[in-house]
């Protein structure tokens, strides 16, 4: 495949601008009703849709309500209540192991900083700045399947890895990172997808760096 154009500065602030105007108020479409909901939500949420979590997640809550139940839950008993999600055997483990923790070395409260997620199983950068941004509003980039799709056809970054790609959208948008990653998902979700983009009816069609390959006029 050729290389896509890099974007110029005065692009990267009008596709800011634009997509901070299309999605305003834009929020996760995970349900969820406590910073312990939203961090197993978006540790399930991983190579799988947030649709899918949405509907295994009301049972898995109300068997463990808090970080309590589920530290004492049995793994199979945990598994069978999220068996339709991808990788269900792993994150059942990682979600206990991490309940686990929290109460060991955070005296039952789910810490609210990128470093302290992180050190805890089954979250990544990506899933501790998804929480970050989704719960403190942190201008923080993440990175997903949508944002690094988005940002490659936009000429916003060329790195193979969703880490490079973090690094360099936070370097070039700076400001409004959490919006902008919500932004980014939503307008990949719905509109910029992989398989037939809807490149016809585009906001950012004057400015994509792909939009030949997707035979746009
Ligand atoms: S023109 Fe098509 S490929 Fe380009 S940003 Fe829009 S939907 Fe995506």
């Amino acid at each position: 495949m050729d290389r896509i154009e890099e974007a110029t500065q005065q692009e990267i602030e009008e596709i800011r601008a634009i997509l901070l105007r299309e999605y305003p108020n834009s929020v996760t479409e995970l349900r969820y009703k406590s910073l312990y909901q939203l961090l197993i939500s978006v540790i399930l949420s991983a190579q799988c849709t947030d649709e899918r979590v949405n509907i295994i997640t009301p049972a898995l809550f109300k068997k463990y309500p808090t970080v309590v139940e589920l530290a004492n839950a049995n793994i199979d008993d945990v598994k069978e209540l999220i068996k339709s999600c991808s990788y269900f055997n792993n994150k059942a483990k990682n979600i206990v192991k991490m309940a686990q923790q929290v109460i060991e070395r955070f005296n039952s409260q789910i810490p609210l900083n990128q470093k302290d997620l992180m050190s805890l199983p089954g979250v990544g950068q990506k899933t501790a700045n998804v929480v970050m941004i989704e719960y403190a509003g942190e201008n923080l980039m993440a990175v997903d399947t949508h944002v690094f799709r988005v940002s490659h056809r936009l000429g916003l970054s060329s790195a193979k890895s969703p880490i490079k790609t973090e690094e360099e959208l936070s370097r070039k948008f700076k400001t409004d990172l959490h919006r902008l990653h919500k932004a980014m998902v939503l307008f990949g979700r719905y509109r910029c997808k992989a398989l037939n983009p809807k490149c016809d009816n585009c906001f950012l069609s004057h400015l994509c760096k792909s939009r030949d390959r997707f035979k746009v006029n």
